[in-house]
């Protein structure tokens, strides 16, 4: 027996609970289905377990995408302030933790409480776990142009005339992550930007990096970039530029500073990085020279953490020596090397450890205002389109504010 739906949204993640919710709400017939048991276990593991799930200062500006217009209808649509009034109609007790970012007090487990029972509010029929082997056009089939979808399904054949493909991106596999947006995506004709991993630690070189692994656990704020040091000013000028913490790890760099950095960095390219922002290094060591029997590795202690000034110190004999017998080439290569310190990734650590999978869906074959694709009564949203945020309740921003447009549109038909 085919089971016939108003719409159907394949992926209960943070997009489809949404969206499914509110076409439900508004009187559409909506059959959500995962083929995880679980829904939404990106939303569980976020935030530590509390959830960033917006950002107040949300613009624009926060995505990261090869059409970066593209996010500003929806996101004008449905803002951080209409998220939080839900949450606030739930009577779920969120703060500000940092630049703007609001987490749940208690844990992620509310939010994902609430949008079951949008869901639940709208008659959303639920199917977990639910595998998807096919989808067909009837157009495709028959010929004809108003047609509908046919899904093939481990529960049986579905049909339906407005498919919401809502299915996330690579980003940790082990809880249900697939390529199944972008399968579809191709198999309907529509460009796809090739997927990488964001948000993500990066690796060097293990010879390279070996001086540093002892400074594993370490954090301190930086600024970071990406760019050649043969960059022009007016480039560098363009160049994003995160001031936030650093971490050091075994195999490489992590930490918020390096996980935003991440989303713009590309193979090959170094990230530069000032390991002693708002410090004058450089007068500091010179005045330190001229009154101090100290070795350099403990005046440089007193202005940037001491493991960092003791590895670094202990890189080059010019800087192993008491600062009055330094020489000022020496204390300013130094300072020049902390405040410009140049390196070069060799990879990142992938979709295992990535928040994020940047590119997907190429927004040049979506509506901005509808998230409708090309082809007819074809959607996508959330993270399987070529819409990426910052760090910081961006992401879920995204979810909610093209999982709205979506449905909105789906109710408009
Ligand atoms: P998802 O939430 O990934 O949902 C996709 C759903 O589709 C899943 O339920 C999956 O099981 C299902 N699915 C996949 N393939 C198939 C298939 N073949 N058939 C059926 N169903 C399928 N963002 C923030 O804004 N704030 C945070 O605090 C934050 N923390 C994060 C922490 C971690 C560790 C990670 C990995 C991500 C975090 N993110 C955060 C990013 C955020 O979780 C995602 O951007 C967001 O969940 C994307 O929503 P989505 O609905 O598009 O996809």
């Amino acid at each position: 027996m085919t089971e016939k739906f108003d719409v159907v949204v394949v992926g209960a993640g943070a997009a489809g609970l949404f969206c499914a919710g509110l076409a439900g709400q508004r009187g559409l017939k909506v059959l959500l289905l995962d083929h995880s048991e679980k829904v939404a276990e990106k939303i569980r593991i976020s935030g530590g377990g509390r959830c960033n799930f917006t950002n107040r200062d949300t613009t624009p500006a926060n995505f990261v995408g090869e059409n970066p217009h593209f996010c500003r209808s929806a996101l004008s649509r449905y803002t951080p302030q209409d998220f939080i009034a839900l949450l606030q109609r739930y009577n779920i007790a969120f703060h500000e933790k940092h630049k703007g970012q609001l987490f749940c007090d208690r844990s992620a487990e509310d939010v994902i409480n609430m949008l079951l029972a949008e869901c639940d509010a709208g008659g959303v029929t639920r199917w977990q776990p639910c595998h998807v082997s096919g989808i067909k056009h009837a157009a495709s089939l028959y010929g004809t142009s108003a047609g509908s979808y046919q899904i093939e399904s481990d529960r049986g054949l579905i049909e339906t005339p407005q498919l919401v493909i809502a299915t996330g991106g690579l980003s940790i596999p082990k809880i249900g992550a697939t390529d199944f947006g972008y399968r579809i995506a191709k198999q309907f004709g529509l460009r796809l930007v090739e997927p990488r991993a964001g948000l993500v630690p990066l690796t060097f070189d293990g010879e390279a990096w070996a001086p540093y692994a002892q400074l594993s656990g370490l954090a301190l704020p930086v600024l970071i970039e990406t760019g050649s040091p043969d960059a022009s000013p007016k480039q560098r000028k363009k160049a994003v530029v995160f001031a936030e913490d650093l971490l050091f790890t075994h195999r490489g760099l992590s930490g918020p500073a390096v996980l935003q950095i991440s989303s713009f960095w590309r193979d090959g390219q170094p990230v530069r990085i000032n390991l002693a922002p708002g410090v004058d290094l450089s007068t500091l060591l010179m005045r330190a020279k001229a009154s101090s029997r100290k070795l350099i590795a403990n005046e440089l202690a007193a202005l940037v953490p001491s493991r960092l000034a003791d590895a670094w110190a202990s890189s080059d004999p010019a800087w192993q020596k008491p600062v009055s017998e330094a020489t000022d080439k020496a204390l300013n290569t130094l300072a020049d090397r902390l405040a410009d310190w140049q390196l070069t990734p060799n990879g990142t650590e992938g979709y295992k450890k990535a928040e994020v999978t940047l590119g997907g869906v190429d927004a040049r074959d979506l509506s901005s205002q509808t998230m409708e694709s090309k082809q007819p009564g074809l959607y996508f949203i959330g993270e399987v389109v070529d819409v990426t945020g910052w760090l910081g309740g961006y992401n879920f921003q995204w979810a909610w504010a093209s999982g709205h447009a979506c449905a909105e549109a789906l109710t408009a038909k």
